[in-house]
C-alpha cells in the first residue's frame, strides 16, 4: 500500500520509522517530512490546509491511507474531506475532532456522558468570566476555549493570576481560541497520558506514557510542547487503565456515535490521578509528541495494519496492539531560547555515534543548509532509548544525548525522574 503521512516533527518521525517497516507499507510520501523522516519516506511539498491538493496528490500516487500527524489539519476538517474523495485516512472527522478543539465542548460531553472530570463553567464574556472566578475561588483553571499550542491554560494559585488571565483571554491574546473560555475545577494528583485506537465502534488499549511539561529540571519553568516522556507509566496500573476504558473512554466513544460523529483515530487522554480516581484533563486527538516516540519504540504490532484498520472501520477484525515489556524513554533536545525564541541554525553533529544500543534519535526541528544539519525549530531531537526500567533506559538515553554534538541546544537531565525514585524505593 502507498501511504501518506502528515507532518514534521518528532513524532512523525517516529511514525514513519514504524510505517516503513511494515510489509504493507510499499511507497511512503511525508508532507513536508523533516531530515529525519526523509531517511525513511519521500518528502514532498504539501500544505495541509489545501486539501485539493491532497486529494490529487493521494489520486496520482494511488494513496492508500493518509496518517495525519497534528491536530490543526484534523480540527480543520481535512480527515472530511479525504473520506469524501475516497481516501482511507487515519484521525477523525472536524466534528468529531472537536474534543481536541473545543475545551467546552469537551466538558460539555463529560457532563451529558457522566464522564469523571472538573467542576467547570463555560463564559464567553470578561465580565462572566470573573463572576465565576470568584464562585471558583482560587486554586483554580483558567483555559481559552479552542487550540492555543498549550498556551492556553493558566493553572492558577491565587485570584490575581486567575483574574489576569481571563483577561488575557478576552483582551483578544488567543484570538478566535479565545472567543469563548473554560473555568475549570484545580485537580490534584500524579498526572498520565492513556492511548486508544478506535474506528468509532471498537475500542482497544494502545498504551500509556508520562510526559514533562515544563522546561526546566525538577518540572520548573514554563510550560513547552514535552520535554520528554516514557512509557509505560506505570502509575497507571491496569485497575486505572480499565477504569479509564469504561468510565471514559467508553461512554465518549458512544455518546460521539449515537450523536452523528463517531469518533476515528487514536485518543489520547490526558488523565489526573485523584484521591477520587482518574479524572479527566484533556482530550487530545492525535498521537502525543513525544509519546508518540516512546510508545513506537514499544510496540510490536505492524502499524500500518493498526491505522488501516482503523481508517477502515474493521478494528475487530485485527489483533489488539502488542508492546514490548520494555520501557522507553526520550529525552527532547530543544534550541537554546525554548520556549521562548528558540536558537535557529546551530550545527548538530553525531547523531549516527548516539544510535545504537538500543538508542534511537528521531528528528523534530531540524533542516539541511549547505550540506550540514542544523536546527530550525524549537524542538530539536527525541533521543530514545529502551531498556528493562525506567533507570536503565534513562540512563541509556542520556549516553546518547552525550554522544550529540549540538552546542546551542539543552535537555533536562531528569526524565523519568518519578518512575526512577520509585524504582529506587
Ligand atoms: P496541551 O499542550 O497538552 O495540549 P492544552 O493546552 O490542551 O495542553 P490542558 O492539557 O487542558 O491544555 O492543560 C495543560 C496542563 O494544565 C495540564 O497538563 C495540567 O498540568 C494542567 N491542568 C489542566 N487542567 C487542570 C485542572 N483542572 N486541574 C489541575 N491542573 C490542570
Amino acid at each position: 500500500m502507498n501511504i501518506l503521512l502528515l507532518g514534521s516533527g518528532g513524532r512523525e518521525h517516529a511514525l514513519a520509522w514504524k510505517l516503513a517497516q511494515s510489509p504493507r507499507c510499499d511507497a511512503l510520501w511525508a508532507a513536508p517530512g523533516n531530515p529525519g523522516i526523509a531517511e525513511e519516506a519521500t518528502c514532498i511539498d504539501l500544505d495541509a490546509t489545501d486539501h485539493a491538493a491532497i486529494l490529487k496528490f493521494c489520486d496520482e500516487k494511488a494513496i492508500g491511507l493518509v496518517v495525519v500527524g497534528p491536530e490543526a489539519p484534523l480540527v480543520d476538517g481535512l480527515a472530511d474531506s479525504l473520506r469524501a474523495g475516497g481516501v482511507a485516512v487515519f484521525g477523525p472527522s472536524k466534528a468529531a475532532a472537536q474534543l481536541e478543539g473545543s475545551k467546552g465542548f469537551t466538558k460539555d460531553l463529560c457532563a451529558r456522558a457522566g464522564i469523571p472530570t472538573g467542576g467547570y463553567e463555560r463564559v464567553s464574556t470578561l465580565a462572566d468570566g470573573q463572576a465565576a472566578l470568584e464562585r471558583f475561588g482560587a486554586p483554580v483553571v483558567i483555559k481559552a476555549d479552542g487550540l492555543a499550542a498549550g498556551k492556553g491554560v493558566t493553572v492558577a494559585m491565587t485570584m490575581e493570576e486567575a483574574e489576569a488571565a481571563i483577561q488575557d483571554i478576552f483582551a483578544g491574546r488567543f484570538g478566535e481560541a479565545g472567543a469563548e473560555a473554560v473555568i475549570e475545577e484545580f485537580l490534584e494528583g500524579e498526572e498520565a497520558s492513556f492511548f486508544a485506537l478506535t474506528d468509532g465502534a471498537t475500542i482497544v488499549p494502545f498504551a500509556s506514557a508520562q510526559d514533562h511539561k515544563r522546561v526546566g529540571d525538577g518540572d520548573t519553568g514554563p510550560n513547552t510542547g514535552g520535554m520528554g516522556a516514557y512509557s509505560p507509566a506505570r502509575v497507571l496500573t491496569p485497575e486505572l487503565q480499565a477504569e479509564a476504558m469504561t468510565r471514559i473512554i467508553a461512554p465518549t466513544v458512544k455518546t460521539l456515535a449515537n450523536e452523528g460523529m463517531p469518533y476515528s483515530g487514536v485518543l489520547f487522554l490526558g488523565l489526573m490521578l485523584t484521591a477520587k480516581g482518574p479524572q479527566l484533563i484533556e482530550y487530545n486527538c492525535r498521537f502525543g509528541d513525544p509519546e508518540c516516540q516512546v510508545m513506537m519504540m514499544r510496540l510490536e504490532s505492524d502499524l500500518v495494519e493498526l491505522l488501516h484498520a482503523c481508517a477502515e472501520n474493521r478494528l475487530a477484525a485485527i489483533q489488539p496492539p502488542r508492546f514490548s515489556d520494555d520501557v522507553a524513554l526520550t529525552v527532547v533536545m530543544a534550541a537554546n531560547g525554548y520556549p521562548g525564541t528558540p536558537e535557529k541554525g546551530g550545527t548538530i553533529r553525531n547523531i549516527d555515534a548516539a544510535e545504537g544500543e538500543g538508542a534511537k534519535v528521531f528528528h523534530a526541528g531540524t533542516a539541511m543548509k549547505d550540506g550540514s544539519l542544523v536546527a530550525s525549530g524549537g524542538r530539536v531531537l527525541a533521543v530514545t532509548a529502551r531498556a528493562g526500567s525506567v533507570t536503565e533506559a534513562q540512563a541509556s538515553a542520556y549516553a546518547a544525548v552525550d554522544r550529540i554534538d549540538f552546542t546551542s541546544g539543552f535537555c533536562r537531565r531528569d526524565i523519568g525522574w518519578r518512575e526512577v525514585a520509585r524504582e529506587k524505593a
